[in-house]
C-alpha cells in the first residue's frame, strides 16, 4: 500500500518489538534485524512524502487490491506480521477481521510460489494495518511510477540473506495470504494461544504435521 503523509517510522507502535512467547531467541533476533533492514526505507519514504506529486492523484490503497497487487513476502516477514497481529493490542483487536478476509482470499489462490492477484487481508479501508509494525519490505520499497532505489535493492538483499540464515536457502517467496496462512495457521484453526491443541501441536505431539510452528521453525520449500 502506498503510504500516506504522517504515517512513517516514528509512529511504530510500542509492543511491536516485544519478543513473543514461543519465539526462539534466534527468531527474535532475526525479527529485530528485519526492523533494522526496513528502517532506511522509512527514512526514504519521509523524503518522498515531501513531494506533493508523490501520490499523483491515485488512491493510496489501490496497489493493495486485486487489480494491482501481487506482492510476495518471505517467511520471516510473515512471522513479523503474525507477531504484530498477536502482540500489539490495537492489532490484536483487528485479528478476527484479518482472519475473515484471509479466509475469503485463500480459496481464490493456488498454493504455490507464483505471483497471483489478491486483495490484501491486511488492508482495512484505506489503511495498511501493519504499516507501523511489520510492513513487508516490498510494500515499503515500492513507490508508484519510480524505479527501485539502491536502498530498496539493499533491503531485499539483506532480507533474503536473513531468511537464508534462518531457514537455509530453500525458502520461497509467496503472495501475502499464502504465507499468512502458514504464520497464522493456529488462529485460522480457531486454536487460541495456550490451548491444549495448540501446545500439543507446537510440541509435535498433536494432530497434524510436525513443524506446525511455521514459518520460522520449518519453512515450506
Ligand atoms: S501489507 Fe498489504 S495492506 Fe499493507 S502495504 Fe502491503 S499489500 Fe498493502
Amino acid at each position: 500500500m502506498r503510504p500516506r503523509p504522517g504515517s512513517t517510522p516514528g509512529h511504530r507502535r510500542a509492543g511491536a518489538r516485544r519478543t513473543s512467547p514461543g519465539l526462539s531467541r534466534r527468531e527474535g533476533a532475526a525479527l529485530r534485524e528485519l526492523d533494522r533492514i526496513r528502517a532506511p526505507l522509512f527514512r526514504e519514504l519521509e523524503r518522498l512524502l515531501r513531494d506533493p506529486d508523490y501520490h499523483r492523484g491515485e488512491e493510496p490503497h489501490a496497489c493493495c487490491t486485486r487489480a494491482k497487487n501481487q506482492m510476495r513476502i518471505s517467511p520471516l516477514e510473515a512471522k513479523a506480521i503474525a507477531r504484530a497481529l498477536l502482540e500489539v493490542p490495537e492489532l490484536r483487536a483487528k485479528l478476527p477481521a484479518v482472519l475473515r478476509r484471509l479466509k475469503v482470499e485463500l480459496p481464490r489462490l493456488e498454493d504455490n510460489t507464483r505471483r497471483q492477484s489478491f486483495d490484501c487481508p491486511l488492508l482495512e479501508g484505506t489503511r495498511c494495518l501493519v504499516h507501523d509494525a511489520a510492513k513487508p519490505i516490498g510494500c515499503t520499497a515500492w513507490h508508484p511510477g519510480r524505479e527501485l532505489t539502491d536502498a530498496g535493492w539493499e533491503a531485499f538483499a539483506r532480507r533474503d540473506e536473513l531468511n537464508d540464515r534462518l531457514h537455509g536457502s530453500r525458502w520461497k517467496l509467496r503472495v501475502i495470504p499464502l504465507w499468512l496462512k502458514r504464520a497464522l495457521a493456529a488462529e485460522l484453526r480457531g486454536e487460541p494461544r495456550g490451548s491444549p491443541e495448540r501446545e500439543a501441536r507446537s510440541r509435535g505431539t498433536g494432530p497434524g504435521p510436525r513443524g506446525a510452528r511455521l514459518p520460522c521453525s520449518a519453512p515450506s520449500p
